[in-house]
């Protein structure tokens, strides 16, 4: 692009010079300037003018024609308003096009402001909701959904967990909701409806419960035949060993049903029924001496709770999960070894960890451990008469107790088991 500038100059000079010289031969110099000087700003000033007009009446239209350095502004303008033009109908396209798709997702969207207002929402949050029209919104969605679990996310900070939650319009149906923060404090609620998920889920259930139930009793039968089985004098020696393994084996299986049961009614039961005052101290003595009774295992395991430690929770199902980590120390230790037990409490929640020095595992093992029947090692697990359960089941039972399982551990040293319970179920007096 050509400079304007000297053209500018020249426009200048070709006003002023003249009227100058004319001045000169006529009322004098001084005159002639002044006069070309002021026809120069009155150009400058109707080029002004017709900008302000062009702005404040007709900016829809093509801009004024102008020639020099206003020529070159208004086309600047122009230039620049169909940028903006075309960016703007970019976006409009964009939302339209985001909006329709969020429109015919079968998962409910409501977009919330920051004070939680609803600022729109799809067609499936009506449906699954009972959102209505133009009337719910600007509404808090506290208000129309009226959830205390919505209520506490609403108020956390950051990424909450996401909720299941019954429908308010369908008792016998669930919805699955997660809040997602974005831009500046507002905020993402996505509906989606898990009843079928959930239908499933509980169908699964009761098949595993109900076949380890029925499957239980003819076990117990064989069991009692086979004890008195071997202890017949008549058997002859050569029956007596697949007597004894068929022994071992139907043991095998009624603890392997025992934990599927326990593990299925972890599953179903109300989590927080029970909130009685568990001593650990007490049952972490207990478990040693269970342990020690075992028959295989280090013969050196060693206690650190103090006496009179206490935690709210279910008594028989945190003895479950303590002793499982327990058995597990000494099954995946050598004799020689040593297994240590230990509690600490403090503003942080309580620790309750159980420590060895055996075989360890390899950490790409560790995320897997506690799912169902996961073995690192199957054929020594096998031989050791784990059920494969044993994780899963310390699992369940922290996560209803609000807290979790924690594992660290190096192959050839040893592991560490813990069990971190939340503040609120420490007892401290
Ligand atoms: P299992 O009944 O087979 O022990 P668990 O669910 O209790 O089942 O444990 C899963 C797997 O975790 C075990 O098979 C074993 O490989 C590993 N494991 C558990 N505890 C320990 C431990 N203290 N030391 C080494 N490996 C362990």
């Amino acid at each position: 692009m050509k400079s304007i500038w000297p053209l500018e100059a020249l426009r200048l000079i070709l006003s002023v010079l003249p009227a100058t010289l004319l001045g000169w031969l006529t009322v004098g110099a001084g005159v002639g300037f002044t006069i070309g000087l002021m026809a120069y700003t009155a150009w400058h000033l109707w080029q002004l003018y017709r900008l302000e007009r062009w702005f404040r009446l007709d900016r829809k239209r093509n801009p004024p024609e102008g020639s020099g350095a206003w020529g070159e502004v208004f086309d600047h303008y122009y230039r620049l308003q169909q940028r903006h033009l075309n960016r703007k109908r970019r976006l409009a396209r964009v939302l339209r096009e985001f909006r329709n798709s969020t429109e015919a997702m079968p998962d409910g969207t409501v977009v919330l402001d920051r004070e939680a207002r609803i600022i729109w929402f799809n067609q499936s949050a009506q449906t699954l909701i009972g959102l209505q029209g133009n009337q719910d919104l600007g509404q808090p969605i506290g208000n129309l959904l009226r959830l205390p679990e919505l209520g506490e996310s609403l108020e956390s900070e950051g990424y909450p967990e996401p909720m299941e939650v019954t429908s308010p319009l369908h008792p016998d149906r669930y919805l699955n909701l997660n809040l997602i923060p974005y831009g500046e404090g507002q905020r993402l609620l996505l509906i989606r409806d898990v009843t079928r998920l959930r239908r499933l889920e509980r169908m699964r259930r009761d098949f595993v419960a109900n076949a380890s139930h029925e499957l239980r009793s003819p076990l117990t039968v064989v069991q009692g035949y086979l004890e008195a089985l071997s202890e017949d004098r008549k058997i002859t020696e050569e029956w007596q060993r697949p007597i004894d393994e068929m022994q071992r084996q139907t043991q095998k299986m009624t603890a392997i049903i025992n934990d599927m049961l326990e593990l299925s009614r972890l599953e179903t039961e109300a989590p927080d029924a029970d909130r009685e005052r568990v001593d650990v101290s007490g049952i972490s003595a207990r478990i040693r001496e269970e342990a020690l009774a075992l028959g295989y295992g280090p013969r050196d395991v060693r206690i650190d709770v103090p006496a009179g430690s206490c935690i709210l929770g279910a008594e028989a199902e945190l003895y479950s999960a303590f002793s499982n980590l327990v058995f597990n120390a000494m099954r995946y230790t050598r004799a020689d070894g040593t297994v240590w037990i230990s509690w600490t409490q403090g503003r942080n929640g309580g620790l309750f960890s159980v420590r060895d020095n055996g075989v360890g595992i390899e950490p790409k093992h560790i995320p897997r451990l506690t799912q169902r029947f996961y073995r690192v090692d199957s054929a020594r697990a096998r031989k050791s008469g784990g059920t494969g359960l044993g994780l899963a089941i310390v699992k369940h039972v922290m996560q209803r107790h609000g807290g979790r399982l924690e594992i660290e551990s190096s192959p050839g040293q040893g592991s560490c088991f813990s069990c971190r319970l939340p503040v609120n179920r420490l007892v401290t007096e």
